[in-house]
């Protein structure tokens, strides 16, 4: 391996430095850092979402809190811009998924649906993709009430004063709750099972907080729009009565969890039981020599864009110092 080339080569393959997975906030960092670092990266940016590349920031509007950006940016403005910055530097982007790859044996090889490619080594920066409930207006209403993140959108002024509703009875949802206590009016926390499954502590926080409602035994069935078209409330389902009632409420928030997109390496790296990848910690180090992972597909916890960046930079630093010392 050759840091600080374009790639080397082996009877006449060309073998590719680093390969980058995802093109989300994690995966243009580490772009930018491996292609500054001269490593001349290849990236393959996803064509999950009709060839749209930029992973989950291209599905909301405004992005308050991403450093540098006073007034806020769009999430599909910050990601076009930090694809540009990739560019500028040399990465190579090609709009394409990875259908499978192999780190069992070196060089590693990534096959997507145009080519297949050898590496010395992988970033993989797949993301995670929050899980849905699937209602019957949920498109309809994403971004305009419904949202995945507390903490991206409950200061918005959409959410701000209002009455607002969480799905969920995990950590993620009391989490949310307890964060959404700040911006709204009041909080109602909807929960299919007769208890929560949250850790004690948080459960007794939620419970002892008067600016929270929790509904047990409560399904979550669509929501509900006025006249001109807002969301106004949701309609619940009692499951042990099979009643239905409507709740009035501005927002919707799912906190059901999120499923990490580390399919391709089940198998050859290390998970953990809900499926992200193990990284050794305060590093981005998999169980695989030469093979690093950056951004949600890692981080079962704070799943946020700067982190996700961070984290991508310590990917493409790791890789740099791994290609150099295996040089
Ligand atoms: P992602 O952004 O998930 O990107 C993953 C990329 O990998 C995608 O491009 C995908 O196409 C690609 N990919 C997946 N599988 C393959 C494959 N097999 N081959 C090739 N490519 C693949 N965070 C904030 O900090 N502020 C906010 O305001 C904010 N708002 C949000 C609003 C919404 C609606 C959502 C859903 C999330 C929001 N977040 C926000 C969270 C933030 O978007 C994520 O933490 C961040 O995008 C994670 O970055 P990532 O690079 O790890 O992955």
């Amino acid at each position: 391996a050759t840091a600080n080339s374009s790639s080397s080569s082996s009877g006449g393959e060309i073998i590719e430095n680093v390969v980058i997975i995802g093109s989300g906030p994690a995966g243009y960092t580490a772009a930018i850092y491996a292609a500054r670092a001269n490593l001349k990266p290849v990236v393959f940016e996803g064509y999950q979402m009709g060839g749209v590349p930029g992973g989950q920031l291209m599905t909301t509007t405004e992005v308050e809190n991403f450093p540098g950006f006073p007034d806020g940016i769009t999430g599909p403005d910050l990601m076009e811009k930090m694809r540009k910055q990739a560019e500028r530097w040399g990465a190579e982007l090609y709009p394409e998924d990875v259908e499978s790859l192999n780190v069992t044996t070196a060089p590693f090889t990534v096959q997507t649906s145009e080519r297949k490619v050898k590496c010395h080594s992988i970033i993989y920066a797949t993301g995670a993709t929050a899980r849905r409930l699937r209602l019957p207006r949920e498109e309809e209403f994403w971004s305009r009430g419904i949202s995945a993140c507390a903490i991206c959108d409950g200061a918005s002024p959409l959410f701000k004063g209002q009455v607002l509703a969480v799905v969920g009875g995990g950590d993620t949802a009391t989490e949310e709750a307890l964060y959404l206590t700040k911006y709204a009016r009041h909080v109602h926390l909807l929960v299919r099972r007769d208890q929560l499954r949250a850790s004690k502590a948080m459960q007794d926080r939620v419970i002892n907080n008067p600016n929270i409602t929790v509904h047990y035994n409560t399904e979550t069935v669509d929501v509900l729009s006025n006249t001109k078209g807002q969301m106004s409330g949701i309609l619940l389902r009692r499951l042990d009565t099979g009643e239905e009632t409507e709740l009035e409420a501005k927002g919707l928030f799912y906190g059901i969890g999120h499923s990490p997109n580390s399919q391709l390496l089940e198998g050859q790296v290390e998970l953990d039981s809900s499926g992200y990848v193990l990284v050794r910690e305060g590093t981005s180090n998999t169980s695989v020599e030469g093979v690093f992972a950056a951004g949600d597909v890692q981080d079962h916890e704070w799943r946020q864009a700067v982190t996700a960046a961070g984290s991508g930079c310590i990917a493409a630093l790791s890789a740099e110092r791994y290609l150099t010392s295996n040089n």
